[in-house]
């Protein structure tokens, strides 16, 4: 009995000591909850973004966590005054998607430094929506759980078509599986409830490199944008699980997608400029309308409420 209990302890303490020397890394968790080194990981790990440009994101971190433990990091811009409107910004959903980040944060680098029409919206940006996917070596499309969270999103159509459709259409690409519920993971179901939450005019959603402009929506006052700088509007249709599915049909906020010509290499700075301009165009041009419409129709609907019964 004494020997037998002498060899557990032995097992034990082998097993503990091998634990320790072969996972020497700190956990995710305590890289990611300091923004330090939560920037070091991850401009290691993207293209064109210093380790300054990262640090003066001042990105915080909410509270949920990827299922590997990093947080979501997001930013917010909020004007003194009453907002034009609110855009929520996603980059970097597939994490194999790099200029999906990078460009996210040259976006929140701009509002810092411009006092221009984009200060007057409220902005919650998020440029790492799957961090696990992107600190992956190599990067992954999908979570450290396997899963597209593109795919993920709690759609009308979920149960009867995501499962058919990764089946039948993609050939069970395992860079495409929907998960095994709809919100199974818990950077989609965040989304899910941050659009609850914060309730955006518009959701601006960033991917690479199919090299076009998407729009999905549109509720009433908001018409789809015809190009960002050479990105020309070109409409994809929606999947089962996807944000564009979600956001612009179920939840009735528009979901602008930008899928950037490639994934590696980031446009130039030109480009930059001429996809920033045309946004923020877009932007205050259909905003404002989508503003008025929104408050037409409660108007009407305090009208109808007034009215006497008959
Ligand atoms: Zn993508």
């Amino acid at each position: 009995m004494k020997d037998t209990m002498g060899r557990n302890l032995l097992v034990l303490s082998l097993l503990f000591f091998s634990h320790t020397t072969v996972h020497a890394e700190p956990a995710p968790t305590a890289i990611a909850n300091d923004p330090q080194n939560w920037c070091d990981s991850v401009t290691r790990a993207i293209p064109r973004i210093k380790m300054r440009t990262c640090i003066a994101a001042k990105l915080s971190p909410v509270s949920t966590k990827s299922v590997s433990g990093r947080p979501i990091m997001l930013r917010e811009f909020k004007p003194a005054e009453q907002a034009r409107g609110r855009v929520l910004v996603v980059g970097g959903i597939h994490g194999d998607e790099l200029t999906a980040v990078s460009i996210v944060f040259r976006w929140i680098e701009l509002l810092e430094k411009s006092p221009g029409d984009a200060t007057q919206y409220h902005w919650r940006i998020v440029p790492v929506m799957n961090p696990d996917g992107l600190l992956a070596k190599p990067p992954t499309r999908v979570n450290a759980r396997g899963v597209d969270l593109n795919r993920n999103f709690p759609t009308d159509d979920w149960f009867a078509e995501a499962h058919r459709y990764w089946h039948v259409s993609t050939n069970r690409d395992p860079r495409r599986f929907p998960g095994t519920a709809p919100g199974s993971e818990p950077k989609s179901r965040w989304l899910h409830s941050e659009i609850k939450r914060f309730k955006p005019d518009v959701i601006v959603s960033v991917h690479a490199p199919h090299n076009v402009l998407d729009f999905d929506g549109p509720p009433a006052g908001m018409k789809a944008p015809s190009r960002f700088g050479r990105l020309r509007l070109h409409r994809l249709g929606v999947y089962p699980g996807s944000l564009g599915n979600f956001g612009g049909l179920k939840e009735g906020v528009p979901v602008v997608t930008l899928e950037l010509p490639h994934a590696l290499k980031m446009p130039s700075e030109e480009e930059l400029a001429h996809v920033w301009r045309d946004m923020q165009r877009w932007l205050k041009d259909n905003l404002a309308d989508r503003r008025v419409a929104q408050q037409n129709t409660s108007a009407n609907a305090e009208r109808a409420e007034d009215e006497p019964s008959r």
